[in-house]
Formats: structure tokens, sequence, C-alpha cells
């Protein structure tokens, strides 16, 4: 028995006959600013599965730990069930979208230091940006998880950029979530990684190879994740 137990914008999530595993199906939704802009693109699911796919089987070959079990089909994913933190993690390594805006610093400045920023998960108030007294008050995390996401955000980060260096591209900033596995408690890296959650910018043209040519209307959605799954089939 195979039940609907959650329907995000990008992806559902169903329950598997074991209570720790869940399946995740991709769709072919992208959605933006908070879900006011909606389209549907065929072949994206299929591409964002198999570029999370690389993503996630290249962190955990390099000692990062993540919910992701196995690849099940074009569409599907096997993941560990966990309960979200309601954080959603930003790392910056280059000035870009809300950041710009924010601190009026020109798009595509490479930021001295990497920034790591918290934002609350909620839909509702439009995930508003924290800082880690907003989450400890809130009883979001603990201290010593905040410490530990922060830690896992850097190397994240340090992994991702190298992968993303090998095939000649920069990575931005990226969105990551993190979960407690249900099974055993264990802090591990959760949602997805995809160029919805990803800026990458060509290293040479500084082409945008992510969600940024939907949001802001420059190219063709799954023709530029095609192009970006093609360059990282390569990298190892
Ligand atoms: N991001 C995301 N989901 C969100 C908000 C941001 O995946 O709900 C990603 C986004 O794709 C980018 C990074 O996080 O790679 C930083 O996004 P930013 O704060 O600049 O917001 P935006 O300009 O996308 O609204």
């Amino acid at each position: 028995m195979s039940q609907l137990l959650y329907e995000g914008k990008a992806k559902k999530m169903y329950t598997t006959d074991d209570p720790y595993v869940l399946r995740v199906v991709y769709k072919n939704d992208a959605t933006a600013f908070n879900g006011q802009k909606k389209a549907s693109f065929e072949g994206k699911g299929r591409l964002n599965n198999a570029i999370c796919t690389k993503i996630f089987t290249m962190l955990q070959g390099k000692g990062i730990p993540t919910h992701y079990i196995d690849t099940i089909s074009e569409t599907e994913q096997l993941v560990k069930a966990v309960h979200i933190v309601p954080i959603e993690v930003v790392v910056r390594n280059v000035v870009a979208g809300s950041l710009s805006k924010r601190l009026g610093v020109d798009e595509g400045e490479t930021l001295e230091r990497t920034i790591v920023e918290f934002y609350y998960k909620s839909d509702e108030l439009g995930d508003p940006m924290i800082n880690s007294d907003h989450a400890l008050a809130m009883e979001l995390a603990t201290e010593e998880e905040l410490a530990e996401i922060r830690r896992f955000a850097l190397s994240v980060n340090d992994a991702l950029r190298a992968f993303f260096d090998a095939a000649g591209i920069v990575l931005v900033d990226f969105k990551i979530e993190f979960g407690k596995l249900k099974e055993t408690g264990a802090l591990v890296l959760a949602d997805e990684i995809s160029p919805d959650s990803c800026r990458l910018w060509d290293k040479e043209t500084h082409e945008k190879l992510d969600k940024d040519v939907f949001r802001r209307n420059i190219a063709d959605l799954p023709e530029t994740y095609e192009k970006l799954l093609k360059r990282l089939e390569d990298v190892k």
C-alpha cells in the first residue's frame, strides 16, 4: 500500500511498506515568487530527479549523510523518512537575488566570505529570514543542531563548489533543508538539491543554468536543465 503523504510545489511524497522509507515523485511543475508564478514543463521531473541523484550520490561519496537511498525510475527516488527541521538554509558565495536587493550590492560580486542564512519555513509568512536567536526562541532547533546545520551547510558548499567547478560552473548560492531520521534521530540533508534550488552560472559566459531562466523569462527551462545535466554527466 502506498499513500500520498504530502504534495509540495515540485514533488509528491508517498509511503512505502517500510515505515522508515518514502517514495518521492518529481513533478513537472515549476513555481516562483512563493507560488505566484506557475508553469508545467514536460521533462522537468525527470531532469531534476537525474540531477539531484547525481548530486546526492556525490555528497554521500564524500561522507555527507543525506536522506537519499536509491533512484527507482525516471521520476522517482526512495528516501529515508525524516522529521523536517523547519528552517531553510541558504548558502551564498556570490551576490544574487534577494541579497543583492536587500544590501544594494550588484549581482555577480564575489563575497569575501561565504554567508549562511536561515529562513523560517512557512508558506503563509513567505519564509521570513531569521537568525539563530529566533530559531532557538521558536524552538525550531537546539543550539547543538544549529551548530551542526551550519557546519554541514559549509561542507555541502565545499563539495558542491568543487563538483560544479569541474563542470565549468560557478555555484552562486543554494538552499538546503535538513531532517532528523525517523529511525535514529540523526541529522541528515533532506529535500532536494537541483537547479530549482541553486543558482548556477557558466564560469566564462555567466549564462544562467538554473530556475532564474523561468523566474526572469530568460530561456526555456527544460532546455536549460538538459544542458546542465549533460555538463554534469562527465564529472566524477
Ligand atoms: N531558494 C529556494 N527556495 C526558496 C528561496 C530560495 O530554493 O524558497 C534558493 C534560490 O534558488 C537561490 C537561493 O535559494 O539559489 C537564494 O535565493 P534568494 O534568497 O536570493 O531568493 P530569490 O531571489 O530566489 O527570491
